[in-house]
């Protein structure tokens, strides 16, 4: 594809954004554009709204694994762009538009010029929840076609076109939702003694819960507890029987996770005993970190030097990535794709350059071609 095609493809997708596990137009899309190309050398499998395509290499010793995600998010589009979303309140947001539009067309060069090892390239459903990562990588599709190696990219926007960024180690950090359901006692606001107030009780706990990353996470690791939506009760002068908190809990290593994780059980506990109530806990999607292999780092940013792709070093990050679960499982890494916008990453009015897409299949191909598993 030109950049002419790129642009088309990609803004096809941009007017059909859909949030997770119901992609069917889009995959629908990516389908139709597969089914055009000569079959001789690729197999396509689909698993949900996802999609495997395997390219068969000419050597085939290895197999390289590329995944690009597909969902939109529900983000109502507020930009002036001629190919706006058609799905009021849903908004390719997050860029997937271009990690498709790139992954279609690394398999159209590669089954008009193969390369020697094996590709699979993976259209994964669901990536800003519930998570799609976790169950692809555990299909039996995913177990046939096991790759050896495993990368993918992610739009950057704060970064210029013609530039990469990325970085060995921790690129995405550990991230849980956080559900928690109090359920005490109602009553008259003037007879809080006969109820249970689970208002006080939701309320202390939010209080208690900022002790936890000040007094008992070492001060040199890094964690994140927020608490971004309050419910509770339903008019002024009743005592609340229920309320409910929602946030997200951030960590820069795995095992922090599940200290924090334990330490919050502990609190909800302590807490049931002092309102004399009932707390559960529910974390929701959680995503693993993305680890980068340093092996693969080194290669990657040899290989941007000689395709004068800009290279930088990245920044560790607080946000998620659910293909933490596959480079858990897989050796491999991901990298930041500049696309100069100057609103950001889930913001309405996001424009990310079209320029970008030419850099980042040509990053990408050449990683699939020249990568050394
Ligand atoms: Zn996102
Ligand atoms: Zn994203």
């Amino acid at each position: 594809m030109n950049i002419d095609e790129l642009k088309k493809v990609r803004r096809d997708l941009h007017r059909i954004p859909e949030i997770g596990f119901q992609e069917y137009k889009t995959q629908k899309y990516l389908l139709e554009f597969l089914s055009k190309l000569p079959q001789t050398h690729l197999q396509i499998e689909t698993w949900k709204t996802g999609i495997f395509v395997r390219v068969e290499g000419t050597k085939g010793e290895k197999t390289i694994g590329y995944r690009a995600d597909i969902d939109g998010l529900p983000i109502k589009e507020d930009t002036d762009l001629p190919f706006l979303s058609q799905h009021i309140g849903q908004m390719h947001a997050c860029g997937h538009d271009f990690h498709m539009t790139i992954a279609l067309a690394l398999v159209q060069k590669l089954v008009f010029d193969r390369p020697d090892n094996h590709v699979l390239i993976i259209f994964q459903p669901a990536e800003e929840g519930p998570g799609g990562a976790l169950p692809m990588l555990q299909s039996d599709t995913m177990k046939k076609w096991w790759p050896d190696v495993i990368f993918a990219m992610h739009i950057a926007p704060e970064l210029p076109v013609g530039t990469v960024s990325s970085k060995e180690g921790l690129l995405f950090a550990n991230t849980s939702e956080l559900f928690v359901d109090w359920k005490g006692k109602g009553g008259h606001a003037a007879y809080p003694h006969q109820t249970k107030d689970m208002i006080v009780a939701a309320s202390s706990f939010v209080v208690e819960l900022q002790q936890i990353v000040s007094r008992m996470i070492d001060p040199l690791d890094s964690a994140v507890i927020s608490i971004g939506k309050i419910t509770g009760g339903f008019v002024q002068n009743v005592i609340a029987e229920n309320a409910r908190l929602e946030g997200t809990i951030r960590t820069l290593s795995a095992d922090t996770m599940d200290s924090i994780k334990d330490k919050i059980e502990k609190l909800v506990q302590a807490m049931e005993i002092r309102f004399d109530c009932v707390g559960s806990i529910d974390y929701g999607s959680n995503y693993y970190q993305v680890w980068n292999n340093g092996e693969y780092i080194n290669q990657f940013e040899q290989q941007m030097n000689q395709a004068n792709i800009v290279y930088k070093q990245a920044d560790q990050a607080m946000t998620g990535e659910d293909f933490g679960y596959m480079v858990k499982e897989i050796p491999g890494f991901m990298f930041w794709l500049g696309v100069d916008s100057p609103y950001g990453l889930h913001h309405a009015k996001i424009n990310p350059n079209e320029d970008a897409l030419i850099v980042g299949l040509k990053a990408a191909e050449r990683m699939i071609r020249y990568i050394n598993v």
